[in-house]
């Protein structure tokens, strides 16, 4: 039995790493996906967790595989994709230090994966997790709507993290189709700002997380706002716990790290969540905060998640220190 099974994709981020004596640009090969982000996580965190996904029988692939080895995730249910290579992303800096991605995914082995190919041993899990990319298109798509399905069987809790990336959806519309019937599945969601305004119309975190949480009937919905911190709505509760000051490098992870010190939470405390006090919220959040601010201090997704006595020890440090932003 494991306490998180995360499905979708497993890939490389192509990051921007200086420039070449030759004068062109150079890139690094970061392991990356959102849901392996999670996975890594947690399992640095201490917690049993596996990965559902499929990559290429390729260097990368190979590659992507060891990573996953290396971290103690299981990867009891990752496949071997002899058609299709390993999904690529190229992150691209605007001048402004904003992120745009170009993916090379058509298909890529992440999008690939059979219903035929999620085996249901791997399902037996206090949590799954998984996010949009694995919906965009058939074969994932119905992959991730069976394992689903296996799991809920299985009375796991259900995580979604919508983590939109248009360039890959043939409209707005087909995003949003999918985004909704995911939300009317799960218990608990996490969203960006951007996010919120993308599937509601609002930039209100009162009124646009009501709106969420009343028609999708999800139990706990995190807003994370990056240095900012994050607005949370665990049924009646909610509030508002402020971000870290940290010396921030590269925020890659950030949200997946958050996410899953919010999992790592929801796992310690045998409560359901809907029964916890707001100091418990609050408690969890902030962890979570923290982890997303470890995060932000270090190079890359995967190798920037942190252990526990790690964000322990930030903690302490931030606590000693005063140093909340607000
Ligand atoms: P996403 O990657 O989903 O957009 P965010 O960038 O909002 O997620 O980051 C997730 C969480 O990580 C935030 O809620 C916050 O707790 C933490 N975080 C992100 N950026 C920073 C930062 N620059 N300084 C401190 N904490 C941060």
């Amino acid at each position: 039995m494991y306490e998180c099974v995360a499905l979708g994709e497993l890939l490389i981020d192509f990051t921007p790493a200086g420039i070449s004596s030759n004068g062109n640009l150079l890139f690094e090969r970061n392991p990356g996906g959102a849901p392996a982000n999670v996975a890594v996580c947690l399992a640095n965190l201490g917690r049993k967790t596996a990965l559902i996904s499929k990559v290429g029988n390729d260097e990368f692939g190979h590659y992507l595989r060891d990573v996953l080895i290396k971290h103690n995730v299981s990867i009891a249910g990752l496949v071997s994709d002899t058609e299709n290579k390993t999904t690529l992303a190229f992150v691209h800096l605007t001048k402004e230090g904003e992120r745009s991605f170009s993916f090379y995914r058509k298909p890529g082995a992440d999008s690939t994966l059979h219903p035929e190919e999620v085996m249901e041993e791997v399902l037996r899990t206090k949590l799954f997790h998984f996010g949009s990319l694995s919906l965009t298109n058939d074969p994932a798509r119905s992959a991730t709507w069976l394992a689903l399905r296996t799991a809920r069987k299985n009375k796991a809790l259900v995580s979604f993290d919508p983590n939109l990336r248009l360039e890959l959806w043939p409209s707005q519309n087909a995003a949003k189709d999918q985004i909704f019937k995911a939300m009317r599945r799960v218990d608990v969601v996490k969203v960006s700002l951007d996010e919120l305004r993308f599937l509601t119309g609002s930039n209100d975190l009162a009124l646009g997380s009501n709106l969420l949480m009343d028609k999708y009937g999800i139990t706990a919905l995190f807003v994370t706002l990056g240095a900012i911190g994050c607005y949370y709505r665990v049924g009646r509760l909610s509030g508002m716990v402020p971000g870290f000051k940290v010396r921030t490098i590269d925020s890659t992870g950030a949200g997946d790290a958050f996410f899953a010190g919010i999992l790592y939470m929801i796992l310690e405390e045998e409560r359901d969540i809907t029964r916890w006090e707001q100091s418990r919220v609050q408690d969890a959040v902030r962890f979570a905060n923290a982890i997303g601010a470890l995060v932000t201090t270090r190079k890359g997704a995967i190798p920037a998640m942190p252990n526990l006595s790690e964000v322990e020890g930030l903690l302490r440090d931030l606590e000693e220190r005063d140093s909340t932003i607000y």
